[in-house]
């Protein structure tokens, strides 16, 4: 107890040490008096105490309010995340990158990092780039100069179509703080750039109103499975899949062309025809991509078996029969293509020796 500790001249406890120092009074009978249990001694140091308990939760709760609009957070686990991210503004070099992703011709990311931090991601070889030493999901550079660099490179650059975004999510929570987006999205409505808009967050629904301006846009909004504790476990900060689909319906309200991306494909929780019974009404067209291994197979694995062991089998055989579980999934589409009268793309990933191998296209 603190309170009865005699003076003293050697070292305080070190649980205590720091508490006592951001004290601002000098306590009776602590740091400069005698030993005593005087209760009224005691009594105030155990007012002060509660006193610096109070403030200092106090101080959080008000720190917890203020940053809350940026974590989007939709569950403990996701705010926890966001408060051990490394987020920096920096000044970016150059921002429009040629694509060679199917119809795109340029990709924008206004941010390097991403906080939806998903475990299949492969964009996370951006870390080899930036320097960055901290896991992939915990930094988020910030292009500060984004707006200002894509004036002066899209000068004299043919129009094409524009991806936001091509290795992050540009609707990430710390873009309703930083709005890095939405000020590219109203200099590409100046010039009437035609854009595609890839996200798995609800919040590109803030906006709407730059969205509905442009003469040519689409939206696409990324689902990988129905069953949430899947959906936590492989896309630990992302919001819930029931909200992406409550977004594809606002879209399709607002009559803006949207999609369904489903993707990656993880094997045994993605169900390609329940997914589409939600999406499909709401999607003009559908996207989907197998799960791309390269590099990460013993990571994705280990993931598996630690935290979704009853997913273990069907990702064993994703990985050993690359091209049979490649050919299923491209019977289920042209099956679903069918049911749905959608027209449903299937991306894959097959190791390159078997990538040749044209895949049998099966007609329904
Ligand atoms: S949202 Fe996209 S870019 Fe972000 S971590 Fe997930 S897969 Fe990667």
């Amino acid at each position: 107890m603190i309170c009865f500790e005699p003076q003293s001249t050697g070292p305080k406890p070190a649980a205590l040490t720091g508490v006592l120092a951001t004290m601002p009074l000098t306590y009776p009978g602590y740091a400069t008096g005698p030993l005593s249990l005087n209760i009224h001694k005691t009594f105030q140091l155990y007012a002060c105490c509660i006193l610096h308990i109070s403030v200092s939760t106090l101080y959080l709760l008000t720190f917890l309010i203020s940053h809350w609009p940026t974590t989007a957070a939709t569950d403990i686990r996701t705010l926890t995340h966001s408060y051990s991210m490394k987020i920096q503004h920096l000044q970016a070099k150059s921002i429009l990158n040629p694509s060679r992703l199917p119809g795109i011709t340029y990709a924008i990311n206004p941010y390097t990092g991403c906080q939806h931090a998903c475990i299949y991601c492969y964009a996370d070889f951006m870390k080899r780039y930036t320097g960055h030493l901290e896991a992939w999901g915990n930094f988020v550079d910030i292009k500060v100069n984004a707006v200002e660099l894509l004036e002066q490179e899209l000068q004299n650059k043919p129009k094409g179509l524009i991806l936001l975004s091509s290795v992050t999510d540009p609707y990430q929570p710390l873009e309703l703080k930083e709005g890095k987006t939405r000020s590219i999205l109203k200099f590409l409505l100046k010039h009437q750039y035609p854009v595609s808009i890839l996200t798995k967050s609800d919040l590109v629904l803030r906006d709407l109103d730059l969205i509905e301006a442009f003469d040519d846009i689409e939206i696409g909004i990324s689902i990988t499975t129905l069953n949430e504790t899947h959906r936590k476990t492989f896309e630990p900060c992302t919001i819930t899949t029931q909200r992406r689909i409550e977004a594809l319906k606002e879209l399709k309200q607002k009559t803006i062309p949207s999609y369904t991306f489903i993707g990656p494909i993880l094997p045994g929780t993605t169900n390609l025809n329940k997914i589409l019974h939600e999406v499909a009404p709401f999607s003009d067209f559908i996207y989907c991509e197998t799960l791309n291994f390269r590099g990460k197979t013993e990571q994705l694995l280990q993931h598996v078996q630690t935290h979704t062991p009853e997913l273990l089998n069907a990702f064993l055989f994703a990985v050993k029969h690359p091209h049979e579980h490649t050919q299923q999934l491209q019977d289920q589409v042209n099956l679903l293509q069918h049911h749905y009268g959608k027209e449903i793309k299937l991306f894959t990933h097959l190791p390159t020796r078997l990538r040749k191998e044209p895949l049998q296209n099966h007609k329904a």
